[in-house]
Formats: structure tokens, C-alpha cells, sequence
């Protein structure tokens, strides 16, 4: 640390606080273009934004450890899970997904939960929400899905009317809808939230054998909500309610929470299984597929710099370390590619490089160098093509490195492909889930009511009827008597 300031280049400031003027004798001065620091200082001002995510822009963070809590020897051979205690590190940035950075974030939208655990074998994303399933199987959908949640191009506000003609039009969210207006629409604080993998993984082990994967991570603390008029009150009052609460808690020693488990399923019950495991509007029931537990994290540590340690940080389902591998969800699939893209365009080619990116195991990369702000020691003159005779690697090959593990299953690889082909058709199935979530919702007392008025409020900004009578339709196939307490309620609120 240097004992006085300096411009960015190393040279002693004459003053933090003066331009360099050119007095006449009356006092008035004229600044010089040769002042580099006042330049500096205002060039560098101009640029100090980033390009906001496009979504999850808004967002709390933390560190923390991950602890393996029970063996789970025989489901995976990933290193960070091999033996019961061991702690990896883990950075946690939990966000909203569509409004942008300065936002209030007690709106009701989903939560993203973006995980990096910085294992001894590399860095393992684990990028979730805190519902269990997702609006959309198809990821061409993804782009109009979103834009559908945010401002509309020609007035710049969000749109209801557009919001429900997206989902009208794409029926196979609506148990995602259930979710969303529920109570947990409008977490009371992100220690009190769970957050769900949706996807199905793989847990592998080395001879390439492989077990079905869903994520659980509950809240020790319990799952705590907003009402509707609380949300919407706090969001006047304190836009950033929930990224405080979080802050402080750690700041405090309240440090929060959860168990992590998994779902378990052997890929011949995956192909005899009712529900499609490859479409993550679909739950694995917990009568089906117990939850099993192998750890617990807890958050313990603020970031000493935010714009650093969670601005910069990138995350990806694409990030992974042997012992675990992607399924052939469509939506993972594409996720892999679109997450690490973003991250290029909004970091740069070599954001793995920055330090809340980077592995804290060794990284040897050669054939992957320069590039935009490479700030690595870039291999040296190690060669850069593979299969060098002159300077020979003396690595050999992980054997099953990069999640890149082949199945031994080439029959049920056959399955796989057929599986995959469900995205387009919607049926009477696509329903039965978002019915069994009403009826959780009915063990609670006043949590269907709630329900019924936090989709009535927003139903009531559709200034089209049509629109408004096709989202009754759509919720009577869930429950005929939900849609006609909905239809009352939305249209009471009209007249
Ligand atoms: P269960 O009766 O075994 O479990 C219902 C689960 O619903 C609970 O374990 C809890 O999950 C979750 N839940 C409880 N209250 C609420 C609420 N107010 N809002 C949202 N979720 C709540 O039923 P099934 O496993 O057969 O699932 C029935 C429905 O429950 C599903 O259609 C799904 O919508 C929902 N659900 C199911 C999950 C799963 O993975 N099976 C996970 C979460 C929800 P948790 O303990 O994780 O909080």
C-alpha cells in the first residue's frame, strides 16, 4: 500500500482535491488539459459501470463454507464430497430475476440462487432458484420469456398484459405461476428462503456409471414470507430490504444456514418414471424420490468489496468438477452455453481470471491465452498447440476430468434422445403438479386467499378482457373453483 495517493500509474498527487489551474491576477483560473489526473479522474468515472446482467441484475452476496455432513461415497466420486467434514469454500449470490440493479427487491419475482464452491478439483457452480421447477422447458423461450416480465418497448413499464399473454400463450409454466404468487413469491428474507437445483444432474463416479440428481438446500432458519402489502410497503420504504437484512445478519454473527440434499434416482427408474426428469416444469415427488442429506452451508463472511467480489463474479451450470454432470434437460443444455457467454460480453474473455472467479486449485490452461485484460502470467513460452514432441506435457489426462465422463448406459442413452423430444406438446399432465401445489397451499391457513389476491392484483393491470378471460381458463385447469375465486376477486376489483 502505497503512503500517499497516486494516479492509477504509480505518480505521487499533488492534491486529491484541486485541478491544476492557470491564475490570472484576479482569481479566476483556467484548467489544463495537461492535468492527466483531473482527466483521469473523470474518464475514469464515465466508465465505472459495467453492463448490468440482463437478468438477476439485483443482488445480496456472501461467503461461506460448504460441510459434507453424511457419506455419499456411493452416489458420487466428486473430491469436495468424499469424506464427511470436509469444508469447501463457497461464494453465494442470491438476486432477483427481472427488474434491473436498482431495483427493490421485495417485488414478487423469482429468486436466483447462484452457488460457487471453490472445490479442490476446480470450481463448481451451482446455479438454482428458489422454486423447484421453471416457467419455460424449451430454451428458445428464455429471451421472450423474460422480456414478458420486464418493461414493455413503448411505454418503459412493466406490463401485466403482457406477462399474462406470454404465459396464456405458454401453458406448460403454470405450476412455475403457482409458485410465484404463492407466499414464497415474496421471501420475508433471503435466510429464511430454500433454493432447488429444477434441473436434474448427474452424480457420477469414475467408471462412468451415473445416478439421477435433483438439489435441495433447505433453510435451517425456516421458510418465512411476505404478505403482498408488506412486499409492496417495504419496497417504498427500503428498496433494498433484503440485501441489508443479509448483510447485517452476517455482519452480526447471525450467520444463516442450510442443509443441502438430493433426490436420488437410478437411470432405469428415470425410464419407467411417470414424469418426464428432462422437464423442469416437473417436481420428483417426495413420496417418489425421499430427500437425502449430504451437507450444510453456512454463510459467515461479508465481501469487503462488492463491485469485486459479486459484480464480477460469473456463474455457470456449465462450471463443474468430476462427480457431476449435466442430464440432457434442454434447458441445462442451453443454460451451459448462454451463462459463460453473458459473462464474456459482460467481463471480458478472461473473466475466469478475475480473483472471485478464479479456482483456488491449480489451473493449467495453455491452450486457452491472451485475450482482452489477461492479467495471468499467460503460460510463458509453454507451447499452445497440443501434442508438442519438442516440450512433451508431463500431465496425464484426469480420467474423468470436466464432467466429461462417458456413460456405460448405451441404452439408456437411446432413451435419452426419445425423452428429450417432449418439449412442444402441452397435455392435461402439465396441470396435475400446479393442482398438487394448490392443495399444499390449502394446508396453511389463509394461503389460498392470499394466493387468489396476489394474482387478482396483478390480473387487474390486463386492460384486455380477452386476455383476462383466457387466464381464468387457464387456472380452471387447475382448479376450477381457483379460477372462479380469482375471476370474482379480479373483477370486483375492476368495477
Ligand atoms: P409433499 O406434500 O411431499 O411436499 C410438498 C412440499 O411443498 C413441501 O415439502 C415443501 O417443500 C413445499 N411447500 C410447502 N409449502 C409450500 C408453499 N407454501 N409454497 C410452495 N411450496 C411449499 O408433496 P410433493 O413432493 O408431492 O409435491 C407437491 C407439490 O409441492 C409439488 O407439485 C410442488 O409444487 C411442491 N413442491 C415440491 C417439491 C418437490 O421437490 N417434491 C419441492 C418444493 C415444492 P420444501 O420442503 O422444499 O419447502
Amino acid at each position: 500500500m502505497a503512503s500517499h495517493y497516486t494516479l492509477a500509474e504509480g505518480c505521487p498527487y499533488a492534491s486529491n482535491s484541486t485541478s491544476v489551474q492557470v491564475r490570472n491576477g484576479s482569481g479566476g483560473g483556467l484548467v489544463l488539459l495537461q492535468d492527466t489526473q483531473l482527466i483521469e479522474t473523470l474518464a475514469h468515472f464515465s466508465r465505472e459501470r459495467i453492463p448490468e446482467r440482463v437478468v438477476h441484475a439485483k443482488a445480496a452476496g456472501g461467503y461461506g463454507e460448504f460441510e459434507v455432513t453424511h457419506d455419499c461415497s456411493d452416489i458420487t466420486s466428486a473430491s469436495f464430497l468424499n469424506a464427511v467434514g470436509k469444508k469447501t469454500e463457497v461464494l453465494l449470490r442470491i438476486s432477483t430475476v427481472g427488474p434491473e440493479r436498482g431495483s427493490a427487491d421485495t417485488v414478487r419475482d423469482v429468486h436466483g440462487w447462484a452457488m460457487k464452491l471453490y472445490t479442490d478439483q476446480g470450481n463448481l457452480d451451482w446455479v438454482f432458484n428458489n422454486t423447484p421447477v421453471f416457467f419455460i422447458r424449451d430454451p428458445i423461450k428464455f429471451p421472450s420469456l423474460n422480456r414478458s416480465h420486464k418493461r414493455h418497448p413503448r411505454t418503459n413499464v412493466p406490463d401485466a398484459n403482457m406477462f399474462w399473454d406470454f404465459h396464456v400463450g405458454n401453458p406448460e409454466g403454470i405450476h412455475q405461476i403457482m409458485h410465484l404468487f404463492s407466499d414464497r413469491g415474496t421471501p420475508a428474507s433471503l435466510r429464511h428462503m430454500n433454493a432447488y437445483s429444477g434441473h436434474t444432474y448427474k452424480f457420477t463416479q469414475e467408471d462412468g456409471s451415473f445416478k439421477y440428481v435433483k438439489i435441495h438446500i433447505k433453510t435451517q432458519l425456516g421458510v418465512k414470507n411476505l404478505t403482498r402489502e408488506t412486499a409492496v410497503q417495504i419496497a417504498g420504504e427500503n428498496p433494498d430490504y433484503l440485501v441489508q437484512d443479509l448483510y447485517d445478519a452476517i455482519e452480526t454473527g447471525k450467520y444463516p444456514v442450510w442443509n443441502v440434499y438430493v433426490q436420488v434416482m437410478e437411470p432405469s427408474e428415470a425410464e419407467k418414471y411417470k414424469w418426464n426428469i428432462f422437464d423442469m416444469t416437473k417436481v420428483w415427488p417426495h413420496k417418489d424420490f425421499p430427500l437425502r442429506q449430504i451437507g450444510r452451508l453456512t454463510l459467515n463472511r461479508n465481501p469487503k468489496n462488492y463491485f469485486t467480489d459479486i459484480e464480477q463474479a460469473a456463474f455457470s451450470p456449465s462450471t463443474m468438477v468430476p462427480g457431476i454432470a449435466p442430464s440432457a434437460d434442454p434447458v441445462l443444455q442451453a443454460r451451459m452455453f448462454a451463462y459463460p457467454d453473458a459473462a464474456r460480453y459482460r467481463l471480458g474473455v478472461n473473466y475466469q481470471q478475475l480473483p472471485t472467479n478464479a479456482a483456488s486449485s491449480p489451473v493449467y490452461c495453455p491452450f486457452q491465452r491472451d485475450g482482452f485484460m489477461n492479467f495471468s502470467t499467460n503460460y510463458g513460452d509453454d507451447p499452445n498447440y497440443v501434442g508438442s514432441i519438442l516440450r512433451p506435457t508431463t500431465f496425464a489426462p484426469a480420467s474423468n476430468g470436466n464432467g466429461r465422463v462417458a456413460s456405460t448406459l448405451t441404452e439408456h442413452e437411446k432413451w435419452v434422445g426419445e425423452a428429450c423430444s417432449f418439449v412442444t406438446q402441452i397435455s392435461d399432465e402439465d396441470f396435475e403438479q400446479a393442482t398438487a401445489l394448490w392443495e399444499v397451499l390449502g394446508r396453511e391457513t389463509g394461503h389460498q386467499e392470499r394466493f387468489i389476491g396476489n394474482v387478482a392484483d396483478h390480473l387487474r393491470g390486463v386492460t384486455d378482457s380477452r386476455l383476462r378471460n383466457m387466464v381464468y381458463d387457464l387456472f380452471s385447469h387447475v382448479d376450477a373453483g381457483l379460477a372462479a375465486r380469482i375471476q370474482v376477486a379480479t373483477e370486483a376489483s375492476l368495477s
